[in-house]
């Protein structure tokens, strides 16, 4: 089978032979009716190999997992394994995850079942970006610089048509964000007067 030059692996490698797909919940089959899916099968079979090898390592320490709700899903109990202490599953099946303190847990809204594919490839790579390039993610000194750190490198990995599309959602959502807040203080000053 011949594949698109923009593929660096099939779909069957990212489905069997890798554990950065994330698990079906029991399903053989993933649940590709879910967009995010379809999405995130997209970017791992086009993230070039070295950083997806980096990939392929960081979830076998299981310093990331993950978080994938059901668009049906209206609240969820999720208990994270990596997160569970070593000693209450010694016997159990969760025995075999390695616990680490600053595991990664990435979410993705069902929000996104709505958006074009495009927009949703960019923001799944856009956060694998953060995860390959060991950003910390969460009391950032200098929160710019790792954002264009990780639009540079999905520019890099070949997503550019997605970066593109995602960039004119964006601004279109600031401006309409702004015409809201514009009317919404028109309205104001109207009624103080
Ligand atoms: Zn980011």
């Amino acid at each position: 089978m011949i594949m698109d030059k923009k593929y660096f692996r099939s779909t069957k490698k990212v489905l069997d032979e890798d554990l950065i797909f994330p698990h079906s919940g029991g399903l053989l089959v993933p649940d590709f009716d879910q967009q995010r899916n379809l999405a995130i099968l997209e970017v791992l079979r086009r993230i070039p190999e070295k950083d997806y090898q980096e990939l392929v390592k960081i979830d076998e320490k299981d310093l990331f997992q993950w978080f994938i709700p059901h668009y049906e899903e209206f609240a969820l109990c999720y208990p994270f394994p990596i997160t569970h202490p070593e000693e209450p599953f010694k016997n159990l099946t969760f025995k075999d995850f390695t616990r680490v303190a600053r595991a990664e847990v990435l979410y993705l809204s069902p929000l996104l079942e709505e958006q074009e594919l495009e927009i949703v490839i960019a923001v799944i790579a856009h956060e694998l970006a953060h995860i390959v390039l060991g950003h910390q993610t969460i009391f950032v000194e200098d929160y710019e610089t790792q954002e264009k750190e990780a639009w540079e490198l999905i520019n890099k990995w070949g997503f550019k048509k997605e970066l593109r599309k995602y960039k004119i959602y964006r601004k279109k959502e600031e401006k309409e964000r702004q015409e809201f807040i514009r009317k919404h203080e028109l309205k104001n000053i109207k009624k103080e007067e």
